[in-house]
């Protein structure tokens, strides 16, 4: 989201203001920094390279800070670096041209609504297009930030989305990626009168592209992962067969403290559910570890749907306590439980994972092509979300090929093209 919220202001920077990219950040008249601050530690990163590119910044360049910090911090951003040009929070990034000829100028609404904003056209990569489906957030989960810096949610009209899809692909892109923060809760609310479509009927419009062939999205929630939603991405072949189930915890009780909506079993069944409709899913998840109140017999619950579903990739993070969110004054897990329990997770999700890659070894998948890498090589993913890499250049970036497997790393497989 945070990437695409840059591309974004690039578009406005370049279209209206005449801006160009530069590598070199010594050389630059505007420095924008864009933040996230769901867990502490970016923050705190925040004011270190403020520092630093403020010393090294060339005489009479800019620095704006934008993003989720920026709204959360606001004012308090000027007052600690006060070389600080403006501060834009994550929900008004279209006033990146007003603030850019402010000084000082501090606008972090999170009122603002931006979900019909029409933003000029950037793109970081021409092969794979991301695309915001809603903006801000409606659930209350108790440990996150996210609705206190990007609001409430609100879907992006649907002839807009395809409008941009359309855009996309005409310019290359055979695949798009949907972002919302709860993408299958699409359609709830939309800001002016406009037609309600759910977020299966979504899909299967933006399926009719005829040169899209791929689509992704993040994230889910479970919550919302009703057997209808479950059946389209199973049956619609465009949709890839790749779902981001961000779990938090396995224990009913702590989902309940954390106000998730949904219970362990509730979550298995999903799985469940999920996998008979469609064997090939590669499944991925988020685990918050040591939240408040979280005992032995909680993380013993984390670690047994850990087991039971085996995920093929996952995103674990210790508890960290944010400004504004209901758990912040709670009593934390002593940290020393916390890390432990981390590395527990860590060790066992890398034993998950090698005995899954390893039965990887000889099969053949069809890889769409995105990035050059190190060494000649050149990386892209299956359908189910592997991602693969070939010896190769710059003329298979853009193009599907079938690819066997034949070397097994933890993060990247290497393959070779099959004539
Ligand atoms: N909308 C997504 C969450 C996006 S934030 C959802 O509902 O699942 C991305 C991830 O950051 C979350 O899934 C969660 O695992 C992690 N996270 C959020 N707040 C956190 C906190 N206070 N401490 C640690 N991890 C957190």
């Amino acid at each position: 989201m945070n990437s695409r919220d840059s591309e974004h202001m690039i578009a406005q920077l370049r279209e209206k203001e005449g801006y160009t990219m530069t590598e070199e950040f010594r050389e630059a008249d505007l420095i924008l920094i864009n933040t996230c601050s769901v867990r502490e530690r970016p923050v705190h990163k925040l004011f270190s390279e403020l520092g630093g590119f403020n010393k090294h910044k060339k005489s009479g360049a800019k620095i704006g800070v934008c993003g989720c910090t920026a709204s959360h911090l606001g004012e308090e951003i000027i007052k600690r670096a006060p070389y600080v040009n403006f501060v834009l929070g994550a929900r008004n990034v279209s006033k990146i041209s007003e603030v850019l000829h402010k000084d000082k100028a501090v606008e972090i609404d999170i009122n603002y609504d931006e979900s019909e904003f029409a933003f000029d056209d950037f793109r970081t990569s021409p092969y794979k297009a991301f695309i915001n489906i809603s903006i801000g957030c409606d659930k209350a989960c108790t440990f996150c930030i996210v609705p206190k810096t990007r609001g409430d949610e609100i879907s992006i009209p649907a002839d807009l989305i395809i409008q941009e899809a359309k855009k996309a692909v005409d310019g290359g892109a055979k695949e798009i990626f949907l972002l919302g923060q709860n993408v299958n809760n699409y359609g709830r609310r939309f800001s002016g009168d406009n037609e309600k479509v759910g977020f299966s009927e979504l899909l299967r419009r933006l399926s009719k592209i005829e040169e899209l062939k791929r689509i992704r999205f993040t994230s889910p929630h479970p919550f919302h992962m009703d057997d209808e939603f479950i059946e389209e991405f199973a049956r619609n072949p465009k949709i890839c067969k790749s779902m981001h189930m961000p779990l938090q915890s396995g224990s009913s009780r702590i989902l309940k403290e954390m106000k998730r909506g949904y219970t362990k079993e509730w979550f298995i069944n999903r799985v469940e559910k999920l996998r008979a409709e469609c064997p090939t899913v590669s499944i991925s998840t988020d685990i918050i570890v040591a939240f408040p109140g979280e005992s032995d017999e909680d993380f013993a619950d984390t670690v047994d749907v850990m087991k039971k579903v085996r995920f093929d990739q996952i995103f674990s993070f210790k508890y960290s306590p944010r400004p504004e969110t209901e758990a912040e004054h709670l009593t934390e897990v002593d940290s020393e439980v916390a890390s432990d329990r981390l590395s527990y997770l860590q060790t066992l999700n890398n034993e998950i994972h090698d005995e899954i890659n390893a039965a990887l070894l000889g099969n053949t998948y069809s890889v769409y092509f995105e990035e050059l890498i190190r060494d000649g090589y050149v990386s892209g993913r299956s359908d189910n979300n592997i991602v693969i890499k070939v010896k190769g250049s710059e003329e298979l970036l853009g193009t599907f090929q079938d690819v066997k497997v034949t070397t097994i790393g933890r993060t990247i497989l290497t393959g070779e093209i099959l004539a």
